[in-house]
């Protein structure tokens, strides 16, 4: 496996970087920590003539209380006592991305716009080229769900469940100026795995943001995956609750690792919210998030024994945060 040639440009200011990209023929791919798009690379997924690198752009360095730019690497998050005492469902979700190694380098912005993963996609060139490619990359056709002309590429990245039930906002900087918009707005929620987030051309994310009302909220994240190690989520489940009088104050569930984007499900927990919380109401819960949900078989677990653990995830979060069993 050998990476194509490119060229590396290495701005320094967000200003520089827009007036940079413009100018780039052939197009360019943002480069943060390079964990996840480096590896796509050496595999020929989809490379670009131009790489611009953001660790010199230092806004994305900057950070303030429940703020961080896009390039803080997951190992200083994991490692601030504020994250783990205010934040403790992100604090989780950290600590399960990748490995230790890994997570020096990754950063929070890689994290949150990590490409989409299939069984037939992050695969060699010639192994790929043996089934005649995919839509994703150089290919006409779909091997997971051949009568559509869609991707199913599953989001698996896990900390955007996490901030997501913190209702956590990116900043986004591009060429017609700056905006903020509510972290899962971010992504397509169309179900395309190609076209996996709302980014417009030559837009970047600058920092991202939970407000001051999540503080010290309870959260929680649960993980499936096959080698506890390392490997990406088959499920990720991130809950908070708030409770008072013996009632539910706020729920939300968000999870990702199933479908092409990571989802909340607002419409499910709402009813819940102002009653007390019974088992009954929470197996209920489990069943109706298990039903909401439509993984296909383009990861290593099979799709109904991951709805399953999607029912089971939610009871386990539940009880957790009834208990006040959070870490
Ligand atoms: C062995 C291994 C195991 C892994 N396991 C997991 C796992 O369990 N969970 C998980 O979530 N991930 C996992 N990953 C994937 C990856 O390491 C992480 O998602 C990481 O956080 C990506 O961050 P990065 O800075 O390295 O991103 P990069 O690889 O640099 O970029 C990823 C993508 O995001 C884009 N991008 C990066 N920053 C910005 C920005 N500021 N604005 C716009 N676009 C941007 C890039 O252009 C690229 O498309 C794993 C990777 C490896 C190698
Ligand atoms: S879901 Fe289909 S089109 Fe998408 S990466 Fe997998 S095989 Fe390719």
């Amino acid at each position: 496996m050998h990476l194509h040639p490119f060229e590396l440009h290495r701005p320094t200011t967000v200003e520089e970087t827009l007036r940079l990209t413009g100018g780039l023929a052939g197009g360019f791919d943002w480069l943060a920590g390079g964990t996840d798009l480096l590896p796509n690379y050496k595999m020929h997924l989809n490379p670009k003539p131009h790489l611009v690198a953001l660790d010199g752009v230092r806004e994305l360095t900057e950070r303030g209380p429940g703020r961080w730019g896009a390039m803080t690497r997951l190992g200083e998050l994991e490692r601030d006592p504020a994250v783990a005492r205010d934040y403790p469902g992100l604090s989780e979700a950290v600590r399960e991305v990748a490995t230790p190694l890994v997570r020096e380098s990754a950063t929070l912005g890689g994290n949150l716009l990590v490409e989409t993963r299939c069984f037939f996609f992050n695969q060699s060139a010639p192994w790929r080229q043996s089934l005649g490619y995919c839509l994703k990359a150089e290919g006409d056709r779909c091997h997971v769900v051949p009568q559509k002309e869609r991707c199913y590429a599953t989001f698996s990245g896990d900390l955007a469940p996490a901030l997501a039930v913190l209702d956590a906002s990116v900043e986004i900087a591009g060429p017609s100026g700056r905006r903020t918009v509510p972290v899962l707005a971010l992504y397509d929620d169309r179900g395309d795995g190609i076209r996996r987030h709302h980014l417009g051309p030559g837009e970047l994310l600058v920092g991202v943001s939970v407000p001051a009302s999540a503080r010290g909220r309870p959260a929680t994240y649960q993980k499936l995956r096959v080698r506890p190690a390392f490997d990406f989520p088959e499920l990720g489940l991130a809950a908070s609750a708030t409770f008072g009088e013996g009632r539910l104050r706020s729920l939300a569930i968000a999870a990702g690792g199933l479908e092409t984007y990571p989802r909340r499900f607002d419409e499910l927990t709402a009813p819940l919210v102002g009653a007390p919380l019974t088992e009954a109401r929470a197996r209920e819960l489990g069943e109706a998030v298990r039903k909401a949900v439509r993984p296909v078989h383009n990861t290593f677990l099979a799709p109904d024994y991951r709805r399953k653990m999607v029912a089971v995830f939610v009871r386990r979060a539940l009880a957790r945060l009834s208990t006040g069993a959070v870490s």
